[in-house]
């Protein structure tokens, strides 16, 4: 025997021989109640990280990383991601990297960089979903170099973000910037470029600071960036 109810809009059939209609709800609405993270219909919360000085250490002022022997990767920051992506977070990398318009280091070799990272990090147990670089120069005015938010709104397209509660963790007021622009809390950690002493002259507040990714990924796991 059928029956045909009304169910929230939806027609559902039920058979009410076979078992009782709570099972038959349950059954028929299970992929809308599931309970698990990372499912399409879940708003997730995103950490956007820039990479040198926060990542790996930072080359220097207006230098570039320009092979996989100049990537080093900071103490303590793959443990971080780690962290952070088994908490829920997902994680991207978000960098600017004219160097390679410049021609001081190839795509090639940026991949190497890349693919080095990201197999760092998953072998600790975490994921970075995507680095996503800006190779243009200032000149080149794209949409896409920091402090523009262009690779940003790449990195969510099509997904649900919580913004407001979603960070941008990177060591220059142009990473403060691009968060702030995006709508995102904004964390400076002092590992690379910017020192504490700079900041009568900064012009642009971030949220908070953190010595590094390490001690700004604990504060966020203890829920110590929370907005007032
Ligand atoms: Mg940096
Ligand atoms: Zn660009």
């Amino acid at each position: 025997m059928e029956q045909l109810i009304n169910f929230l809009g939806h027609k559902v059939i039920l058979k009410t021989n076979s078992r009782s209609y709570a099972d038959h709800l349950k059954n028929y609405f299970q992929p809308l109640t599931c309970n698990g993270t990372g499912h399409d219909h879940d708003i997730s919360k995103v950490i956007f990280l820039d990479r040198d000085g926060v990542i790996n250490k930072y080359p220097g002022d207006r230098k570039y990383v320009t092979s996989l022997s100049g990537f080093k990767l900071l103490p303590g920051s793959v443990r971080a991601i780690r962290g952070l992506s088994q908490a829920g977070y997902r994680i991207f990398v978000i960098s600017n990297q004219a160097g390679v318009s410049k021609g001081l280091y190839s795509r090639k070799t940026l991949k190497e960089m890349t693919d080095f990272m990201l197999k760092n990090v998953e072998k600790a147990g975490g994921k970075i979903e995507k680095a996503l670089y800006c190779l243009h120069t200032q000149e080149m005015n794209c949409a896409c170099r920091k402090p523009k938010t262009g690779l940003l709104k790449k990195a969510v397209k099509g997904k649900k973000v919580d913004i407001k509660n979603s960070f941008f963790i990177g060591d220059s007021l142009m990473d403060v910037k691009t968060g702030k622009a995006f709508g995102c809390k904004t964390i400076l950690v002092l590992s690379g470029r910017e020192k504490l002493k700079n900041s009568p002259s900064w012009d642009v507040a971030p949220d908070f600071i953190a010595k590094t990714l390490s001690t700004a990924a604990q504060n966020i796991l203890k829920n110590k960036y929370e907005r007032a």
